[in-house]
């Protein structure tokens, strides 16, 4: 009776776990359905979103941001959640749990926009047309003729568009609403240029050509009616640009995904800041004899830790050497990973280096252009800025910028091993829903966490002056998430923003101006460099502790890549 009963056990048991197995392949498989149609609805409520990552079958629509818009994207949200919460999440693989984490907080963080952000209200420059006629216009896919009809059918829409915005719109912040009359009065020149020069390119027939011509021009007067409404609006009861504690934990939890709170992120980022300066200071005292040998060292360990920068700082390539310096580093970059073994570089997907193309001209330095998610066989670009007609003044302040030291740093950032090889990974993966809600924090925590690795792993031979560069540009992003969450939460000034970011972080007084006003116009964005930064560190550590000498660094990477541009709690979540 007993070994009956046994044997009828193993085999219900063995029963079960095949029925569990092939309802795990089905759930996946319909999860994989379940994708394709939220992303198809997706389109359909957000075209401007579609058009904007490539997808262009909705090119002539216009949405109109009314109540009505409004109440279809939460219903929208509400309806998606719940089909989502049918399926089982540990029946999901990998990526599809991400995935579904992804799609999630997307919808619940559209539902909180609406419903508890309410930018809608107060940040007038959510308005603005001329980005998506410019992705159109200058976009190298498709016919002209038929981008025009698209951009005609558009512009029809604009007025009642600028009539709803300005319906929206309920005590405005005065930052906002002067960036919306900025960014919309400069988008002019889409309907004033750029469109005009495709319409002399197009074959439409003259007829047409004066209809859309027509149409621009009330796109033109909508949009001025709309900059001279927001500068002649009453507005006595201006809404504060910060945010507050509540709605900023909250934003901070949707964009950035941790498993830090901003507050949390934040203590962090101060005694990381404390911690550098240490640091610093010590490199400062060891490389001082030889520098400023006839010199006594400052007191003031902050001043001391200046000096010793400034001096660097003049070690930089002349301004015609420029980007042929930025090209010579990538194979050195590519040569030290491999004999360090830290992680694998597919050699089929060469980086390739060209130098920017004249739309991007006047930004100098580097980026990276990747292909979006519907341009498979785009090539990936690193773009790299000339100084060519540059004052020399301004040339030598920014060549001092990004000095020998820190032109390094900035390759591993935007290329080897940090941004481009981040993307090749993901590619490698490829998730639709990764590439439209990829997480930020772990995208650029990723390019942040590369620089502290390669140089602890002998990248510059363990030169003080090169780590004591790093560091600086360590605390940049350290800074910024300091003074993100003191601006929006802790009511920090203007003044204490720039001493902080020229006393402590030793910007120069343009960049932490710039950076004040990006952080009076943004909110927790500025966190997502060191959070993401801190949770790899985290999850390192943690790994390492558990496996200690099995511990396989390039297997860690290679590992912590496999997921896609997950957040990086996620990633932990399914790495340990
Ligand atoms: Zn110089
Ligand atoms: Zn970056």
């Amino acid at each position: 009776m007993k070994k009956l009963l046994f044997i009828f056990v193993v085999t219900s048991l063995f029963a079960c776990k095949q029925i569990n197995r092939s309802n795990a392949l089905e759930q996946n498989q319909n999860f994989d359905q379940y994708k394709a149609n939220f992303i198809n609805n997706l389109w359909d409520l957000y075209p401007n979103w579609a058009s904007s990552i490539g997808f262009h079958k909705s090119d002539s629509i216009l949405t109109i941001p009314d109540e009505t818009q409004r109440n279809k994207e939460i219903a929208f949200a509400k309806s998606q959640l719940d089909s989502l919460h049918l399926f089982n999440l540990d029946s999901l693989n990998n990526q599809n749990k991400t995935d579904y984490y992804l799609i999630e907080n997307q919808l619940k963080s559209s539902i909180w926009n609406i419903e508890k952000f309410k930018s809608y209200q107060w940040n007038p420059s959510q308005y603005n047309v001329s980005e998506g006629f410019a992705e159109i216009i200058n976009n190298s896919y498709g016919d002209i003729n038929e981008k025009l009809l698209a951009v005609k059918a558009r512009l029809k829409m604009v007025p009642t568009y600028y009539e709803v915005a300005k319906k929206n719109i309920v005590n405005p912040t005065l930052e906002h609403t002067a960036l919306a009359i900025d960014q919309n009065t400069g988008g002019l020149s889409v309907f004033q240029s750029d469109l005009v020069q495709a319409l002399a390119k197009s074959s439409l027939s003259t007829s047409e050509k004066a209809e859309i011509n027509r149409l621009s021009q009330d796109a033109i007067s909508a949009i001025q009616s709309y900059c001279l409404f927001l500068k002649d609006l009453k507005n006595e009861q201006p809404k504060s640009f910060r945010i507050g504690k509540e709605l900023y934990e909250e934003k901070f939890a949707f964009d950035i995904q941790s498993n830090y709170t901003a507050e949390g992120i934040y203590q962090k980022a101060l005694a990381h800041k404390k911690d550098l300066h240490q640091k610093m200071y010590a490199l400062t005292l060891q490389l001082w004899p030889k520098y400023f040998a006839n010199e006594k060292c400052p007191t003031d360990s902050l001043v001391a830790i200046r000096k010793m920068i400034d001096r660097l700082s003049i070690e930089h390539v002349q301004p015609a050497a420029f980007q042929a310096e930025i090209e010579k580093q990538i194979p050195t970059l590519v040569q030290f990973i491999k004999e360090k073994n830290l992680i694998y570089i597919d050699p089929s997907k060469p980086l390739v280096v060209r130098k920017e193309p004249a739309y991007m001209a006047g930004v100098a330095g580097a980026s990276i252009s990747s292909p979006g998610p519907y341009d498979k066989n785009g090539n990936t670009y690193y773009n790299v800025g000339s100084l060519a007609g540059w004052d020399s003044e301004t040339a030598e302040s920014y060549l001092r910028e990004y000095n020998k030291y820190i032109l390094q740093i900035l390759n591993i950032h935007e290329a080897i091993p940090g941004h481009y090889t981040q993307l090749v990974y993901a590619n490698q993966s490829p998730s639709l829903i990764k590439s439209i809600l990829g997480n930020g924090a772990m995208i650029e925590g990723w390019a942040v966490y590369t620089e502290k690795m390669m140089l602890e792993n002998g990248y510059g031979n363990n030169d003080p002056a090169m780590w004591l560069m790093y560091y600086k540009w360590n605390l940049r992003s350290t800074c910024n998430t300091i003074i993100d969450y003191s601006i929006q939460v802790k009511n920090m000034q203007k003044d204490a923003v720039i001493n902080l970011l020229t006393k402590e972080a030793f910007q120069q007084q343009a960049e932490a101006e710039g950076k004040w006003k990006r952080a009076t116009l943004t909110q927790v964005q500025l966190c997502s460099y060191f959070t993401g930064f801190t949770e790899i560190v985290d999850l390192r550590t943690k790994i390492q502790e558990k496996e200690k000498e099995q511990f396989d660094l390039k297997k860690f990477h290679e590992t912590f890549l496999s997921f896609g541009s997950a957040p990086v709690k996620y990633i932990s979540e399914l790495m340990n």
